[in-house]
This record gives C-alpha cells, structure tokens and sequence, in this order.
C-alpha cells in the first residue's frame, strides 16, 4: 500500500509509540543498538486502521451517542463516594478525640 498517499482513518503505529522509528540491537561489526524506521508504518508513526478497528471504531462512537459520556460520569461518582466516606472518618475522628 502506499502508505504516503494515504488519507483515510489511522492510528498511532503501536508498535513503534507513534515514533517512526524503533531501536534494534545489533551484533558484529555494527552491535549495539540502533534507531531505524519502523518496519510497520515505514517511519511515519501512524498506519492505516485495519477493517477490525474500523469497525470497533464505529461502534464506539455509536455506544458514545446512544449513552452520552459515562466514563466521565462514573468517575464523578465515585469521587464524590470517596469525598463523603473520608468526610465521615474525619468527623468520627474528631468526635472520638473530643470525647
Ligand atoms: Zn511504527
């Protein structure tokens, strides 16, 4: 695929971080190690998304419309929990020396 011209939906190479490039170790003449262009994405850092991700890509978005942003939510609400308990420890505490 010429990678060069492509336009359509990519992802960040995984097997590079995004890079373009990966060290390599070497042994002989040349050993140590070495920075050379990412063999999946040829030194761009990204590469086209497969059907697979597409679709899961897809999917995604349609669960985000359907339900709104929950993740944001869920954490919220777990923060608040803990805001509450620690609340509570800290006026037991204050009532037990108190008293
Ligand atoms: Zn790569």
């Amino acid at each position: 695929m010429a990678i060069r011209d492509y336009d359509g939906p990519s992802v960040e190479c995984d097997h590079c971080a995004g890079h373009g490039w990966v060290q390599v170790r070497r042994f002989g003449i040349i050993s140590g190690v070495h920075e050379e262009d990412c063999p999946i994405c040829c030194g761009h850092g990204w590469r086209p998304m497969t059907d697979d991700e597409l679709a899961d890509a897809a999917e995604a978005q349609e669960q985000e419309r359907i339900h709104g942003e929950p993740p944001v939510s869920v954490q919220e609400q777990y923060q608040c929990a803990t805001l509450a308990k620690l609340e509570h420890q800290a006026r037991a505490i204050r009532k037990g020396a108190s008293a």
